[in-house]
């Protein structure tokens, strides 16, 4: 048996091998599983984040082209009770902006897999009417909000997403805080001659607040072909920021979740800890165990995926719910080892990030 390098993990290469006979799970060639899945609930947002897309947005799928609520509870449903998900994560575009959002945490909150475990629900979000929905979502079962926020400087801000909506975003915060859709994590992606200054205040600022800090590299996925390697700011440089201003000690235990984390003191005082999330220089497809559900309803087990596989026009051609089992499962044992981002030749996905689901 050989083996591929990913950055970090190796995995056995088995690709050749039938798919095993009563396996029922998402699986891959690689004997990975996938548990989490994430589901975009519409490819429009109500900011216009430099490194995502354009000022004047995106031509947005039409109204017909996404899935329905009961199309994407049956989704879930199926993804569940037949293909070994334990965890849902809504995401988009922006979620909050889809007015069906408490009835999809609710249904999926709902649902217990094979061996009787409640279903997680998170949710990924930019923050803004969380302030007013934190609450309901909290009521309707969901577990945990991850917000996305670059900045704590209000001009910044609007310099990044073209909106003055910094405000929004902190409140949002505190009535997830309040509502206690924790452990809280904000997602800061950080772009050169942009941000990438305020790490250390942003890790101060997530320490006093009670959430978890995670800084994210730029990949290559927006819109509007603006990603350039060089311009990129790296976990390694990020990092080398931060040992500037406090001692940072590796947590272990990172299991499949994305970011490696440091527990972070100053001079001796422990102020939390901070999550560093490195897809491009430091890649972790062998730990991957994610699927994606995107809002025109194409599954795809990679972000990087060239393209996906279309369970909307299965559904709405009569598809019965084991055909759909079927084509879900081809999907997931295609997935590749790695997604390559970093690699010379690397093709870009068919669509960017915002319309697969972040
Ligand atoms: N609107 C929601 C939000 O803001 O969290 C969910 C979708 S958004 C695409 C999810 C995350 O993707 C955000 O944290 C955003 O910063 C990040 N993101 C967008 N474009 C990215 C890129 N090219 N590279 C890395 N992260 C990106």
């Amino acid at each position: 048996m050989t083996s591929v390098g990913l950055g970090m993990p190796t995995l056995p290469v088995t690709a050749t091998a039938p798919r095993p006979l009563g396996e029922n799970g998402l699986l891959d060639t690689y004997g990975r599983r996938a548990r989490d899945l994430r589901v975009s609930l519409t490819d429009r947002c109500n900011l216009r984040c430099s490194y995502c897309m354009p000022p004047e947005g995106l031509p947005w799928l039409p109204g017909p082209e996404l899935l329905s609520s009961a199309e994407i509870v049956r989704l879930v449903e199926l993804a569940v009770h037949d293909l070994g998900i334990d965890e849902v994560r809504f995401t988009g575009g922006e979620p909050l902006l889809r007015k069906d959002l408490p009835a999809l945490v609710r249904a999926a909150s709902s649902l217990r897999t094979p061996d009787g475990r409640r279903v997680k629900t998170a949710l990924t979000t930019n923050g803004i009417g969380l302030d007013r929905r934190a609450g309901d979502l909290a009521e309707a079962g969901l577990d945990r909000v991850t917000v996305s926020l670059d900045t704590l400087d209000r001009s910044r801000y609007q310099a990044i997403t073209q909106r003055d909506r910094l405000a929004d975003v902190l409140a949002g915060i505190d009535a997830a805080l309040v509502a206690g859709l924790t452990p809280l994590k904000v997602n800061s992606l950080v772009v050169r001659g942009v941000n990438e200054g305020e790490a250390v205040d942003l890790v101060r600022w997530a320490c006093a607040t009670g959430v978890e800090l995670r800084i994210i590299e730029h990949m290559p996925l927006d819109a509007h072909d603006s990603w350039d390697r060089s311009s990129m700011v790296t976990a390694a440089e990020v990092l080398a920021t931060l040992r500037t201003a406090f001692e940072l000690t590796p947590l272990p235990g990172r299991g499949s979740a994305p970011a490696e984390r440091w527990e972070v003191h100053e001079r001796g005082v422990r102020l939390g800890t901070v999550g560093v999330i490195a897809s491009v220089t430091r890649p972790f497809c062998g730990d991957c165990d994610r699927m994606r559900l995107t809002a025109d309803g194409q599954v795809r087990s990679c972000l990087f995926s060239a393209s996906g596989t279309d369970l909307r026009g299965l559904i709405r051609s009569g598809a019965s719910d084991e055909d759909l089992a079927q084509a879900w499962r081809g999907n997931a044992w295609a997935k590749k080892a790695g997604h390559g981002s970093d690699d010379q030749g690397f093709v870009r996905p068919d669509r960017p990030m915002s319309a697969i689901g972040g």
